[in-house]
């Protein structure tokens, strides 16, 4: 089946970025959330973001500008409906993202394909949620989308080998790598990178490192590109406790326990780059360690 239209829902940190790479790589794109002021800002985020491509020469201008008139902001989430292919990429909440499917079910065209970007929800039960578990998938980009080469394709207990295939042409025109993984809570990045991210808070909690020496021991020890707490912050603090919660429930095993740490910080607000103070506060321009 041949995908040309696809509606993105959440304009946050990942819709925006997926809307970008099917924008660019000539899909046209719609791109919905609830918050008027996210819907607002987001054709600007993204220009911005293809424009340092355009300065790095991977992007023509003429790209750019094709691909930002290819993105329509609509505020109406059943007018997705009709499109070949739904990227739901709303707030890691499973109660809403039923609520979505749910909602969009009733305007679906018949051959659309479904999917959701989750980090960690249950293909199997988002699936469940709809009229059409055969054509669900699991469709996990990497943040910055725009940036990260893998995309996870999760297949629900349901889907379809049509399904599948179709998914796996479509990750190849928009120049990522599939790696698939069976529906378990998390996937295969996620389900390694979290806890370890859980364990650098631990590790913070119990006083063995500050967050600049546990940031600088796994940079310069493990030669990991950013350091765990770093990395924490880039992709909030509430996505990664999130995480942490569907694989203890999941799982039912307390290795998975979320640190009480993490847990105060969310509580605080300080949800890492987002909202400018995480395991550093970025208000000053410069990152500075809050520990
Ligand atoms: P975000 O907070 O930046 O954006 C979420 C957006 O969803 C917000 O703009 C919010 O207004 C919108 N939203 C909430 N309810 C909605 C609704 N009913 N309809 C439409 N929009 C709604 O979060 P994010 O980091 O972009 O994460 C989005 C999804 O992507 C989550 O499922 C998350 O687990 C997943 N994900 C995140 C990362 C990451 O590194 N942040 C990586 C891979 C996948």
């Amino acid at each position: 089946m041949e995908i040309k239209s696809v509606g993105v829902i959440g304009a946050g940190q990942m819709g925006n970025g997926i809307a970008h790479v099917f924008a660019l790589a000539g899909y046209d794109v719609l791109l919905n959330d609830v918050s008027e002021s996210a819907l607002a800002a987001a054709p600007e985020v993204i220009r911005g973001n293809i424009d340092r491509q355009v300065s790095r020469g991977k992007v023509s201008a003429g790209e750019r500008d094709a691909a930002l008139a290819r993105i329509v902001t609509e505020r109406e989430l059943t007018r997705l409906g009709p499109c070949d292919l739904i990227v739901e990429a709303a707030t890691e909440r499973e109660a809403l993202k039923h609520q979505i499917f749910a909602a969009l079910t009733p305007h679906l065209a018949p051959h659309t394909i479904l999917t959701s970007n989750t980090s960690s929800i249950s293909i199997t039960r988002l699936a469940a949620a709809s009229d059409r578990p055969e054509r669900f998938m699991g469709f996990h980009f990497m943040n910055p989308v725009p940036v990260m080469q893998l995309v996870e394709l999760i297949r629900g207990i349901a889907t379809d080998e049509a399904t599948y295939q179709t998914m796996v042409g479509v990750v190849a025109k928009i120049g990522k790598t599939a790696s698939a993984s069976e529906d378990f809570p998390a996937f295969i990045v996620n389900r390694i990178l979290i806890p370890m991210i859980n364990e650098a808070v631990y590790t913070l909690y119990e006083g063995v490192g500050t967050v600049s020496s546990i940031d600088m021991a796994l940079r310069l020890g493990a030669n990991h590109p950013m350091g765990p707490l770093q990395l924490a912050d880039f992709i909030g603090l509430d996505t990664c406790l999130a995480i942490m919660n569907v694989l203890h429930e999941g799982l039912a095993d307390t290795k998975y326990r979320p640190c009480p740490l993490l847990v105060k910080y969310v509580e605080a607000g300080w949800l890492g780059r987002k909202t400018n103070r995480g395991f550093y506060d970025y208000r000053s321009g410069e990152p500075v360690p809050t520990r």
